[in-house]
């Protein structure tokens, strides 16, 4: 009987997952990583095997509304292709581990108590995580749960760079930066001695530029500073959430526009950032294919933001001597990496379109002061590291995904 371990990224619409597997007598292996997207619209389930061929790709049906639905769904897929296996550990994402979980954590009923203490802390991530955990608990009882944390990778940064200037009795609370993002610029400070390796123990800055977006400086493969602060509401303008913001506007909604608690989260969190500049859509891929002016007023704010705080993170850093893309655009559009690239030649930066077009790994020329790249962030790999280290399940994830 081979033994499995679960590796899972609950969202709101969306359940991620891989499968590593170990055959009797052997190593850990990918076996299989796929998502169920449209959970409550269309759900579809799609996986692949290691090498990205199909394994499956299949409308479930309408009832499949949320979390838990997609879990059983993806259970049921689990006992087609792999039954008889058993499983021996599952890692989850979760979003915020605010002061205490400063990384990977067993969950245990406390600690999932403490973790649903830090929803109102992220609304649009938190309670999908938890939920995964509680349906994959009760589905696997006995089973190992480990929440691996998007803010860990950050502990350890200066005071200052922590701290948000509001009075201690406040600050005691909890009030500080935490930054986000972390398992994916964790994974990347982690390949950069292979893939990069003049720059590795340098000064980097990595973009993260997704759905959610953020960028991270990085000294000796450490975080240093980030644009995500408390919530995953600060930094660089994203698909639905604004970015930095003058506190003074979310004043003047409560007390000028009477916006309730509830319509100003939601407005920060889902109808701002590109949907809310464009109108259009929150999806870089739809506004680079469109021609309306607020659909390139959208593009062009995400850019210019990006380049803004990449020359704020160079301020930190002292100077820069690498950049990095990853995530959905910083892996995929060439365009943006030109575009932000562009914006900062005054940092010395060249970019090679030849080798920009066709995705890097290096992107900026031989004579750059500067050198860029693109290497594809892997926030599942990173999970299942962590499981495995915690769980002793020797070399869970080091296999190639
Ligand atoms: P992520 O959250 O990392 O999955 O990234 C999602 C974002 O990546 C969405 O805004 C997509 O439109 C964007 N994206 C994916 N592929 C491309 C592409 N080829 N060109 C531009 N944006 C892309």
């Amino acid at each position: 009987m081979d033994d499995y371990a679960l590796v899972l990224n609950a969202g709101s619409s969306s359940l991620k997952f891989c499968v590593f597997q170990r055959p009797r007598g052997e190593g850990w292996r990918l076996a299989a990583r796929g998502q169920i997207e449209g959970i409550g619209s269309s759900p579809q389930l799609s996986v692949k095997d290691p090498d990205g061929q199909c394994l499956t790709k299949q409308k479930l049906d309408a009832t499949v509304r949320n979390g838990r639905d997609a879990l059983d769904a993806l259970a049921a897929w689990l006992r087609f292709k792999y039954g008889g296996s058993r499983v021996v550990g599952v890692g989850h994402r979760v979003v915020h581990g605010g002061s205490r979980f400063k990384g990977p954590t067993v969950i245990t009923p406390q600690v999932l108590a403490e973790l649903y203490e830090l929803v109102p802390l992220a609304p649009l991530h938190q309670p999908y995580n938890l939920a995964a955990i509680e349906a994959a608990s009760e589905r696997l009882p006995g089973v190992p749960q480990v929440a691996c944390f998007d803010t860990s990778f950050h502990r350890g940064q200066s005071a200052v760079a922590e701290l948000i200037p509001l009075p201690r009795e406040l600050r005691e609370l909890g009030l500080q930066r935490y930054g986000f993002h972390g398992l994916s610029y964790e994974y990347i400070a982690s390949v950069l001695p292979e893939v990069a390796p003049s720059i590795a123990n340098e000064r980097v800055i990595v973009a993260h530029l997704g759905s959610g977006a953020s960028l991270c400086a990085l000294k000796d493969r450490k975080s240093v500073d980030s644009t995500l602060g408390f919530t995953a509401l600060d930094g660089l303008c994203m698909g639905t959430r604004p970015g930095a913001l003058d506190p003074g506007v979310v004043l003047h909604l409560f007390q000028g526009l009477k916006f309730s608690a509830k319509e100003v989260e939601t407005l920060l969190y889902k109808k701002s950032g590109l949907i809310g500049i464009s109108g259009i859509s929150n999806d870089m891929r739809d506004l680079l294919g469109r021609r309306e002016p607020e659909a390139r007023l959208a593009v062009d704010y995400f850019v210019y933001c990006a380049a803004k705080e990449i020359g704020a993170l160079a301020a930190v850093l002292g100077g820069v001597d690498g950049i990095v893309f990853t995530a959905g655009i910083g892996e995929n559009s060439p365009e943006i990496r030109e575009r932000i690239c562009e914006a900062c030649a005054w940092l010395g930066v060249e970019i090679d379109d030849a080798a920009n077009d066709s995705g890097g790994p290096k992107i900026s020329t031989e004579g750059s002061k500067i050198s860029v790249w693109v290497v594809p962030t892997n926030e599942e790999l990173m999970i299942a590291r962590h499981t495995g280290a915690l769980l002793g399940l020797a070399k869970a994830a080091q296999e190639r995904t």
